[in-house]
């Protein structure tokens, strides 16, 4: 039985993981949920499940949260730094990290120190502080097992592998729903148009990511941490199936792959029940009804996201913080209407040369950049 506290309870992954926790009771138990405000799908999760503690990260919903479990055996907390302190718990064996975005950096690094195992779904943390975060699980003994399905992918290709060196991976993209769109194209994109995504169903933020390339970009800088890898290791390979998840060649030049239908919850269940394979009755593959699987290169000029995320990672030190922080400045103001499609970039690319570089950051180095590339992303908006 593993006990799991799941930070973003609410999100896309996080439901999805709920399901997972209900269809294998004898697996495992939940311990810890937390929501950033959607209050009231926080207490219906937590009247299902009776956690031992809820976190709401807004204050201005503690009371009603209190109140609408007051006669459960269930405790309720709120604030941001609530969500660090309930991974924290005895009771807590592996954290679940399905928050979107920065605020997931702090709560992860304090599970890790804390001993606990990560499932992690939150990709911005390895983004912003791979180094720092892969030292620190190294140091605790924490064990990282990837959410995401390409590096879930990867991680399942490695499986019997561990001591037979990576001579490459290649991560596939579904290419989201402008592949093939030029330039001129994109400039007029409507985020109901980019919200759109052909093959998958998740938050917002990572949908938007998905159209521009960035998730991507992102899912690269997350594999060399994950994997350990160099650079030039590292390929991206356009597949609008999202049938194969990802690839790992060896050096004797044999490829594996490994296939599934789009569904997080095989990936979210494999990194839960790991080392186990726990059975499912999923959807199940049909080679007849996928008669084809095709493969493009990336259009790295016109997706510009995915070629800065490189540029990024080729840099190194503070620069994937950079621009990470610049990406989800850049993503809300799409999301509010303030920038167009194509200004993503334009806002990435400036911070990247006008935020101050450190080769060697710490954790208030991190901390600190955030804040700068958040203040110069939105003075390049006008807020
Ligand atoms: P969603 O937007 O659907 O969910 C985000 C979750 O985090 C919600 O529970 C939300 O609470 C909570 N949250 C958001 N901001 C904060 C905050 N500042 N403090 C505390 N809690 C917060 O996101 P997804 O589930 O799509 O994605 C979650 C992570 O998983 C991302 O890093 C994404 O890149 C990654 N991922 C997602 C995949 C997917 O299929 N969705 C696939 C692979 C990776 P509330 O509901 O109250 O707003």
């Amino acid at each position: 039985m593993k006990r799991i506290a799941i930070l973003g309870s609410t999100g896309s992954i996080g439901t999805q993981a709920l399901e997972v926790i209900r269809a294998n009771p004898e697996s495992f138990e939940l311990e810890v949920i937390t929501a950033n405000s959607n209050a009231d799908l926080l207490i219906a999760q937590a009247l299902e499940f009776k956690p031992n503690a809820v976190v709401i990260a807004r204050d201005e919903h503690y009371e009603y949260v209190r109140q609408a479990l007051q006669h459960e055996d269930i405790k309720v907390y709120a604030g941001a730094n609530a969500l660090g302190s309930v991974v924290e718990m005895s009771t807590v064996d592996m954290v679940l990290t399905a928050m979107v975005g920065y605020a997931g950096l702090l709560p992860t690094i304090r599970a890790i120190k804390a001993g606990k195992q990560i499932a992690l779904a939150n990709k911005e943390t390895l983004v912003v502080a791979g180094q720092l975060i892969t030292e620190l699980a190294r140091q605790h003994a924490v064990n990282i097992y990837p959410v995401d399905s390409e590096h879930s992918a990867i991680f399942q290709c490695l499986a019997g592998e561990f001591h037979n060196p990576i001579e490459k991976i290649i991560l596939t993209a579904s290419g989201g729903p402008f592949r093939g769109r030029t330039a001129e194209e994109l400039k007029h994109v409507t985020k109901a148009q980019a919200l759109k995504h052909p093959n998958w169903e998740m938050g917002a933020k990572i949908t938007i990511d998905s159209a521009s390339l960035m998730n991507k970009g992102l899912e690269v800088i997350e594999a060399k941490w994950l994997f350990a890898l160099r650079n030039e290791q590292i390929e991206v390979v356009v597949h609008p199936q999202s049938i194969v998840h990802s690839l790992v060649q060896f050096g004797d030049g044999s490829i594996k792959a490994q296939l599934g239908l789009p569904d997080m919850k095989l990936p979210i269940q494999y990194a839960l029940g790991y080392p186990q394979r726990l059975k499912s009755d999923y959807p199940r593959f049909s080679f007849m009804d996928y008669p084809q699987l095709t493969f493009e290169q990336p259009d790295l000029k016109t997706f510009r996201n995915l070629q800065l995320a490189f540029d990024a990672m080729e840099k190194g030190g503070n620069m994937p913080c950079i621009l990470n922080a610049a990406n989800e400045v850049a993503v809300s103001a799409f999301l509010h209407d303030q920038v167009g499609f194509l200004q993503m970039s334009d806002i990435l690319e400036s911070c990247m040369a006008k935020v101050t570089y450190i080769a060697n950051p710490s954790y208030d180095d991190y901390v600190n950049t955030d804040k700068e590339a958040r203040r110069q992303a939105a003075a390049l908006i006008g807020k």
